[in-house]
């Protein structure tokens, strides 16, 4: 558990980003090894999650909220929806999951038209 709050929530605004850019560059039509790929990147991200608190409580959304893992929208949606759940129990502002389609860019969007430029 790190006991420090400044780190702890530094380590959670990284740990979305990463989540929510995952699920933005995820296929719209991933194959079935993918899509469990993705399945296992979530149940062991919570699983090995540094903040003993924030795992112990996000695998019971997990347990409620199985990843959703059928194409990109779908994730990023669902990443959207489990995000507002810690959100809602920390008495932050719901986000609107409207604006999920903009809001992650890694800025590695077609890398391979990029080649040449
Ligand atoms: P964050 O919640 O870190 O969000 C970062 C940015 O993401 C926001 O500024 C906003 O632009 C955007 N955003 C906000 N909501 C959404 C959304 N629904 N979908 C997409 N984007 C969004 N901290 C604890 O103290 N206790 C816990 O139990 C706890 N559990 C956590 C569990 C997990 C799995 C993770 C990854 C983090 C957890 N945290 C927990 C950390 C906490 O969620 C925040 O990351 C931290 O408090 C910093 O909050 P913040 O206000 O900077 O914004």
């Amino acid at each position: 558990k790190l006991g420090n709050a400044t780190a702890k929530a530094e380590l959670g605004r990284a740990a979305w980003k990463v989540l929510h850019t995952t699920f933005a560059r995820f296929p719209e039509k991933p194959t079935k090894d993918e899509s469990e790929a993705l399945r296992s990147f979530v149940h062991l991200f919570q699983r090995l999650y540094p903040c003993g608190e924030c795992a112990e409580h996000f695998g019971k959304v997990l347990e409620k909220y199985p990843p959703q893992v059928s194409s990109r929208s779908a994730a990023a949606t669902w990443g959207c929806y489990v995000h507002n759940i810690v959100n809602k129990r920390l008495h932050k502002p719901e986000f609107d999951c409207s604006k999920i389609g903009d809001a992650y860019d890694c800025g590695c969007a077609d890398d391979e038209e990029n080649k040449a430029k």
